[in-house]
């Protein structure tokens, strides 16, 4: 089974090699000195990883952002991301990519426009409230309720964020969706139900977790709506999202490597199918599949579905084990692959000269609707 990525030599940037983008990166960072923290998704490449001041998963990151005191963060991932952590840092801080067009396929799956559509439609036609018409969204509803909750994954833009925390809803992440689902049902009430976007994986397979069958989850496609009448009996209407890089794992590719190595133990990410999850050992986020392979025995073999970057790089922390990618054909995240040494290099080289490039910067107004769902997630 091969490990290897994709050649990652500077085919993007004519005669300058890896090791001189490097090295202005090692320069501007040490003139920067504190002015400036670098983030590094878990799934950024080795050569931009080694230059993070932190590296995780896109919430643990924003939290980390919050918490600094830097003047720029420079967030190596993906644009989402970077959206979350100006929302929860200060107004003075200053938060850039090192390049814009660094998006995410799935939380690109669902907008506001879309969202706004079925949300009226389900409320509409089937009679359901609005949370944002309560006095207090926050308190629990009763048997009788009929509140229609929405749900956000933090793979969203900051306007479904907005969207979101102004109808009383809450945003989660793969670590902790069951928590927040259970919050999302208490408040919706007895006859409510729970929007969920744009992942719809990750809410079914979380549903499944807390005891829910299929026939009380409907898919709503905004381009072929779902027959309103099969929403009726629905707990959870899931958006039809999904990410491109975990939609390739299949059941197959677990069983042809537990063939080929009777044992071996497979983790894989909960955005996968849910019969991918069904068949694996283990799921859950990329900290929980890190610390799985961190704990799994000396001599484990551990197939993984997740972003190889993340993979290759377990393989390396943990010799003792034989770490694999389920998929054998590679499936880098192609938006968080964008960011590249020679983009980081021009970023922290911008600071210093004063420019006002790539940055991202929330309005106000959203940011105040945004975080209202974010601090309802810190709080379950
Ligand atoms: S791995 Fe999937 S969910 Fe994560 S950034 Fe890439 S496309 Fe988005």
């Amino acid at each position: 089974m091969s490990l290897g990525l994709p050649v990652t030599s500077c085919s993007i940037n004519g005669a300058e090699s890896d090791d001189a983008f490097k090295s202005r990166i090692i320069d501007a960072k040490e003139e920067l000195g504190s002015r400036v923290m670098i983030l590094g998704h878990h799934y950024q490449r080795d050569t931009i990883v080694e230059h993070a001041d932190a590296t995780g998963d896109s919430f643990t990151l924003s939290k980390m952002a919050a918490e600094s005191t830097a003047e720029h963060i420079v967030f190596c991932g993906v644009h989402f991301m970077a959206e979350s952590a100006d929302i929860l840092t200060n107004d003075e801080q200053i938060v850039s990519m090192p390049t814009t067009r660094a998006g995410c396929s799935m939380a690109d799956m669902a907008n506001v426009v879309d969202v706004e559509d079925c949300w009226y439609t389900l409320i509409e036609e089937l009679g359901l409230q609005d949370p944002k018409s309560r006095p207090n969204p926050d308190e629990k509803a009763s048997e009788e309720d009929n509140f229609l909750v929405p749900v956000t994954y933090m793979n969203s833009s900051a306007a479904l964020k907005a969207f979101v925390g102004h109808h009383g809803g809450i945003v989660c992440t793969s670590t902790n969706a069951m928590g927040v689902i259970q919050w999302a049902l208490d408040r919706a009430g007895g006859r409510g139900k729970v929007l969920f976007f744009p992942d719809q994986h990750l809410g079914r397979n979380t549903a499944f977790k807390m005891g829910f069958n299929e026939d009380e989850m409907v898919v709503w496609d905004p381009n072929n709506h779902p027959d309103i009448r099969d929403l009726e009996s629905a707990r959870f209407v899931l958006w039809h999202g999904y990410c491109s890089v975990h939609q390739r794992f299949t059941v197959e590719q677990i069983e042809s490597l537990r063939e080929e190595c009777p044992g071996a133990l497979i983790v894989v990410h909960p955005e996968c199918e849910s019969k991918v999850v069904a068949a694996a050992d283990a799921d859950g986020s990329t900290d929980f599949i890190r610390k799985y392979c961190a704990e799994a025995p000396s001599g484990s073999v551990i197939g993984v579905g997740t972003e190889i970057n993340l993979v290759q790089r377990l393989n390396e922390l943990y010799p003792d084990k034989e770490i694999h990618c389920l998929d054998d054909s590679i499936c880098p995240c192609s938006t968080m692959y964008m960011i590249h040494p020679r983009f980081l290099a021009e970023q922290l080289e911008s600071i210093i000269q004063g420019e006002d490039r790539n940055i991202i910067k929330i309005d106000k107004s959203t940011s105040d609707d945004a975080i209202l769902a974010l601090n309802r997630m810190l709080e379950v």
